[in-house]
């Protein structure tokens, strides 16, 4: 029977785990996969590494040690640029979003930008191992996106012409398809589906763990406890980083701080339209399922789930506004959630919850994230507001930012979409927590 089981609460659980055993971090998804042991290289006798000194100066300081910020500074040090520190306020890297994401990696987008962002984000996935020796664990068993209505089913269209268009083989299914292909679904409601089997899920920890190497065996320097209390000003250029430790003067200045990318926005006199909001997942214990399901997501009644480990993950999909950050698993919708996902997958009713976790997506107005530079704060580049997709879109970010830190220009991927100002022209207002220096 799919019901509650015991209610341990698996994050907290999974992260004293990892704090025990001396890894950086893999409070979510991470939970029923073995542990990764290929770090230990840079983390001896599962010690957390030592603080290396905060430097005066450096040409790139990073505010955000998520895999956004690591994503930056892994592709700054493949463009030579290893003059650069990542800041990060815990003290462990990726305890923020990146730890509770579902690991998902979805192409189909429905703008041009962000389908391009995802396309290069994959590729980079899979070449990550040959690359860094991390294994992603890639599982690329595709993404269904569920239609049960006209509309719905004319939109998924529509952007799998355009994501046809840009090279991505998907296509949409009728509900017989979908039957043959999925026999684990009812599909008796469905108008049709969207389906690439490209897409897929993976490890978001050894993504991180990968840049964080990377950047680290390339002479760059990441500091954790090192959190970021306010920017040093001169005029009206962004020209370093007060943190609790000291000051570091940098000549670009990154926010990667996720759902606090808004209060570092703010140091700068900026008001960015940024909403951080609540996600849950769910996980079950071990039953006999199918491995090989796509991650499927119920667009009218939403949820999501896919299969991890010998059990799945599950999510409501909800977008509910938090201003306290507070992460306490919640299961008063939990009753609801379970209705949806046996009526849509039967074998469900086989499972029984193991606990879950609670994390922050931050979102933007139209979904899409904030990247490029701060509208009138010459040095301060923005990469906040990365929604449901910064593991998708994160290496892509990483890559189009740095080509702009050290080229002046993002050459491999557009950067205009992204920009701050598409939203409305907000210009630097009074800084609290800046310095001028
Ligand atoms: C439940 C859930 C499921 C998700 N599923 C998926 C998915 O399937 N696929 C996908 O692609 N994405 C998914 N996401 C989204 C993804 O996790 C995020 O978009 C991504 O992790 C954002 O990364 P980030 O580096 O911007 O933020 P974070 O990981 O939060 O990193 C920001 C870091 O900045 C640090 N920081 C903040 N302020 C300061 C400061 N003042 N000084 C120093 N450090 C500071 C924080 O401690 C944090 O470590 C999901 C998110 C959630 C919550």
């Amino acid at each position: 029977m799919f019901d509650k089981g015991d209610r341990s609460d698996r994050r907290f659980l999974t992260y004293e785990h990892h704090l025990r055993e001396g890894e950086i971090t893999d409070r979510g998804v991470g939970a029923s996969r073995p542990p990764c042991d290929s770090h230990r290289d840079f983390l001896p006798d599962g010690k957390i590494p030592a603080v290396n000194d905060l430097p005066k100066d450096c040409r790139v300081a990073i505010i955000g040690g998520g895999v956004i910020g690591l994503s930056i500074g892994f592709h700054l040090t493949k463009l030579g640029i290893t003059d650069l520190v990542v800041l990060e306020a815990e003290n462990l890297l990726g305890t923020g979003s990146s730890a509770a994401s579902a690991g998902g990696l979805r192409q189909q987008f429905s703008e041009e930008a962000n389908i391009l962002y995802a396309m290069e984000g994959v590729r980079q996935i899979r070449r990550l191992l040959e690359e860094t020796g991390f294994d992603p664990e890639f599982r690329e068993h595709g993404y269904l996106l569920l239609a049960c209505s006209e509309s719905r089913l004319k939109a998924l269209t529509k952007d799998v012409a355009l994501q046809n268009r840009l090279g991505l083989p998907s296509e949409i299914l009728t509900p017989g398809e979908i039957g043959d292909r999925f026999p684990e679904l009812e599909t008796g409601d469905l108008t049709g589906a969207a389906f690439l089997e490209t897409d897929g899920y993976c490890d978001p920890h050894a993504i991180l763990m990968a840049f964080a190497e990377g950047i680290r065996k390339a002479g760059g320097v990441i500091l954790t406890e090192t959190e970021a209390t306010g920017l040093l000003l001169d005029g009206p250029a962004v020209v370093g980083v007060e943190t609790v430790r000291g000051e570091v003067r940098a000549d670009v200045v990154v926010n990667a701080a996720g759902p606090h990318g808004g209060a570092v926005a703010a140091w700068a006199g900026l008001d960015l339209p940024l909403r951080p909001c609540r996600r849950q997942i769910f996980c079950t214990h071990p039953f006999p399922f199918r491995r090989d399901l796509p991650l499927v997501i119920d667009m009218d009644h939403p949820f999501y789930f896919r299969p991890e480990g010998e059990g799945v993950i599950l999510s409501a999909a909800e977008v509910e506004e938090t201003r306290d950050f507070d992460l306490t698993l919640l299961d008063a919708d939990l009753s609801d959630l379970v209705e949806r996902a046996i009526h849509r997958c039967p074998a469900l009713a086989n499972a029984t919850i193991s606990g879950g976790w609670a994390g922050l997506r931050t979102l933007t107005p139209d979904g899409t994230a904030i990247l490029g530079p701060a509208p009138g704060r010459p040095g301060f580049l923005l990469a906040v507001g990365m929604s449901g997709h910064g593991i998708t879109h994160g290496p892509a970010v990483g890559l189009a930012l740095a080509e702009w830190i050290a080229t002046g220009e993002a050459r491999s991927l557009p950067l205009d979409p992204f920009r701050a100002d598409r939203f409305s022209p907000r210009p630097p207002a009074e800084s609290p927590g800046a310095i001028e220096g």
